[in-house]
């Protein structure tokens, strides 16, 4: 992606670990890679378009007046989550903030931190069976449409399913969403997790009735095997439930594992099991 940079920014803070750094404050130099589509503004040469580095520069000396931390790896990623979100146009951003006169008592040119973030697509499940579901389901995307650091970008149709995995039960309703977040992988199950409990959610069978099932099914590319988290979700490619409302939101996007769209992979699966 194009990249609009701006290097060694100083301006004066009084982030530190020492009480004297926090009294006295000492000079800063920030350093931006921002990751943006430049074409448009490169086409019709008007600001609009792009990011102004200008402002850019203005805001971060602004943000060093109003904010102290201890750490400057604190400093960095409030600053890498504020630009992302004052700047629409901003995907993904390299913050690299060094201290040349950090107070250790053996020279040193400089200290700092860099790091690397940015907005990322998700794409999460939603089910439910117990009680009003739809009045679950809407408070689920309520949920994630007001949470800072997510953007809903799409909802698929709710559509009524048998239920899976041979527990007798209710019929469910399901969905799939779109999601543009900030947050990593496991801090998004968190919070699905929470928004599952705020709805009621027990776990008490293995695929039993539910108020409400969040699950992430992919995350741009990212392939993931923890104990507690497993991206693109391991069961996907098996329930068309999962399948139909994905290819309603995103027919071409890729399963990073399998290789297939997710057109593709609900095709197979019909063909697997035909009604
Ligand atoms: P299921 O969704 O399979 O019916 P649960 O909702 O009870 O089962 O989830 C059980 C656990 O699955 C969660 O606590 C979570 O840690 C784990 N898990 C692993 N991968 C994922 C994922 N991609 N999305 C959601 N939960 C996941
Ligand atoms: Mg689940």
């Amino acid at each position: 992606m194009d990249k609009i940079k701006i290097e060694k920014l100083t301006v004066f803070g009084k982030h530190g670990v020492y009480p004297e750094e926090n009294v006295l404050g000492q000079k800063f130099q920030v350093s931006l890679v921002m990751y943006t589509d430049t074409r448009k503004a490169g086409m019709t040469d008007d600001l609009e378009c792009s990011i102004n580095y200008g402002d850019v520069s203005q805001y971060v000396k602004q943000y060093f007046d109003e904010n102290t931390f201890k750490l400057i790896e604190k400093v960095a990623e409030k600053l890498a989550e504020n630009l992302l979100l004052r700047y629409p146009l901003l995907e993904k951003v390299d913050v690299k903030i060094e201290k040349p006169w950090a107070p250790i008592t053996i020279p040193v040119e400089s200290v700092g931190v860099e790091i690397s973030r940015g907005w990322h697509t998700a794409y999460v499940a939603l089910g439910s069976n117990i009680g009003d579901e739809k009045a679950y389901l809407d408070e689920a995307v309520e949920k994630l449409k007001n949470h800072p650091l997510c953007q809903v970008r799409k909802v698929a149709d709710y559509i009524q399913t048998e239920p899976y995995g041979g527990v007798e039960q209710d019929p469910f309703l399901n969905s799939a969403l779109e999601l543009r977040t900030l947050l990593f992988p496991e801090e998004l199950l968190a919070l699905l997790n929470q928004i599952e409990a705020e709805a009621g959610r027990e776990r008490i069978i293995h695929w039993g009735p539910r108020t409400l099932d969040l699950d992430i099914l992919l995350y741009d590319d990212c392939v993931i095997d923890t104990p507690s988290l497993t991206i693109p979700h391991i069961d996907m490619q098996n329930r068309d439930f999962v399948l139909i409302p994905m290819v309603q939101l995103a027919p071409y996007y890729r399963h990073p594992v399998l290789g297939y769209t997710m057109r593709q992979l609900l095709e197979r699966l019909q063909e697997k099991n035909p009604a």
